[in-house]
């Protein structure tokens, strides 16, 4: 039987709290080998409040910004004060990664740099000690034990190749609690990640959710999808609609969790709940909360705002209060599965994919994944804009299943301008170009991740 989202993170805590003498010390009481909600919760603060001593000691960026703020480490006497702490914005770590950093570079094991914006925007480096490594993957390893069971083959078409890359954390987690993992990557042919899972009989498939959603268009006349015996998508990097969603559950009779995760908050973070459409998340190696995105302040219970992460316990480079611009809801009430962590709301606007027209409208893919996703000729799109002079230009080229007439085509660009041209930043005045591509036109070199690219980047 796999594990709830809870038992995983209780896991993660009594493994971490029966080795950990300074809590066990400061806290007599606790009962050996115990762990329930308010342990958890007495364990969690302590966490943070050791997280914030450490980044108070050992980084120059957060001794300073507490400095400034007029707070210490001894203020935080509860979860509560955690709000009393400085936002840390990603232009900071953008600027000044090496002021985060809290111990000497040559005992980094896992340096990561990567760029966030959809457009332009500056890279981030970030560290990753050997134990902050062992710990994303012990995370990656309760997870695994959410969505499957020993014995059960996983297919990760991710990138890999990469020393310390997500395919290869994800492959150490999963054989820990005796799954099999092969890693396909994401540049083979649709054909031959279906000849993977049949030669291996794989039950899992780990993607993004773009991609899983082209193969299975590709292939669900060429192969009996659901005679294949994967039982579970694990989708991750991009918004799932519904649409997407429910046909994906068809096409391989099976079911299909999404996760949500932050490269800065360590790659891994929240898994779907197999209850109901929203995400239980690391409490145990993470706070989150929501706020106000124009004032900075919390949010209700409930009411949507920007994701906001405090990591607890990492070494290398601890983030407090890192401002994620990713907009969503979160809630403390029981939640339907039973469990005592919070929930997450669907993400669906992610700052990275998000471009922002001269008309003040917002556009990102995921906005326009329920529309577009509808027409079930569709197998992909790219999104591409354009500033000019007085105007602005946004194309969508689409890529069809094979095989459509001339006229179906044109049939196609005139269905789907309608729904579009409602949207906010048409109505407001932006130009609406959709193209209708070559059926496989994007499949080479597939975006990753969904974005907004310039106009410059279109094959024309
Ligand atoms: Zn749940």
């Amino acid at each position: 039987m796999a594990i709830t989202m809870e038992e995983g993170v209780f896991e993660l805590c009594k493994n971490a709290m029966e080795k950990d003498k300074g809590f066990l010390r400061a806290n007599p009481g606790v009962p050996a080998g115990e762990m329930n909600e308010e342990i958890f919760s007495r364990y969690r603060l302590y966490r943070l409040q050791e997280t914030v001593r450490y980044a108070y000691e050992k980084s120059r960026f957060y001794r300073r910004k507490m400095e400034e703020g007029g707070i210490r480490p001894e203020d935080i006497k509860s979860l509560e004060d955690l709000k009393r702490l400085p936002l840390t914005e990603p232009s900071d770590l953008a600027a000044k990664s090496y002021q985060f950093l809290c111990i000497s570079q040559g005992a980094v094991e896992k340096p990561v740099t990567y760029v966030s914006s959809g457009t332009v925007g500056p890279s981030k480096h970030l560290f990753f000690s050997p134990a902050d490594v062992e710990a994303v993957i012990e995370f990656i390893r309760v997870g695994m034990k959410v969505i499957s069971e020993p014995g059960e083959v996983l297919q990760i078409l991710m990138p890999s190749g990469s020393v310390r890359g997500q395919a290869e954390l994800v492959t150490e987690a999963a054989a820990r609690m005796g799954v099999r993992a092969i890693t396909t990557g994401i540049f083979c042919s649709s054909e031959e990640q279906i000849e993977a899972t049949r030669n291996h009989k794989c039950t899992v498939w780990f993607g993004s959710t773009h991609m899983i959603y082209r193969i299975t268009k590709e292939m669900e006349r060429k192969y009996d999808l659901r005679s294949l015996g994967v039982r579970t998508m694990f989708l991750t990097i991009g918004y799932l609609s519904d649409t997407m969603r429910s046909y994906i559950e068809n096409a391989w009779n099976c079911r299909v969790i999404n996760h949500y995760g932050l490269t800065e908050a360590g790659f891994g973070m929240a898994i779907e709940c197999a209850e109901e459409p929203v995400y239980h998340y690391n409490e145990f190696g993470i706070i989150a909360e929501v706020i106000n995105k124009e004032t900075g302040e919390p949010a209700a219970d409930g009411e949507e705002g920007e994701l906001v992460f405090t990591t607890l316990g990492r070494e290398a480079m601890p983030l407090i209060r890192y401002r994620s611009h990713d907009i969503a809801r979160m809630w403390r009430a029981p939640a339907a599965c039973g469990c005592c962590l919070g929930s997450i709301s669907p993400v669906k606007r992610r700052r990275e994919a998000c471009v922002t027209l001269a008309n003040g409208s917002e556009i990102y893919p995921s906005l326009f994944d329920d529309t577009v996703y509808a027409f079930p000729q569709i197998v992909d799109y790219d999104v591409f804009h354009k500033k000019e002079e007085d105007k602005e230009r946004v194309r969508f080229a689409v890529e069809p299943v094979e095989g459509l007439t001339a006229e179906e085509t044109l049939r196609l660009k005139e269905e789907l301008s309608k729904p579009l041209s409602v949207q906010p930043a048409f109505a407001q005045g932006a130009d609406l170009e959709i193209v209708v591509l070559e059926a496989g036109a994007l499949r080479q070199g597939a975006v990753f991740k969904k974005l907004i690219r310039p106009i410059s980047e279109a094959k024309e």
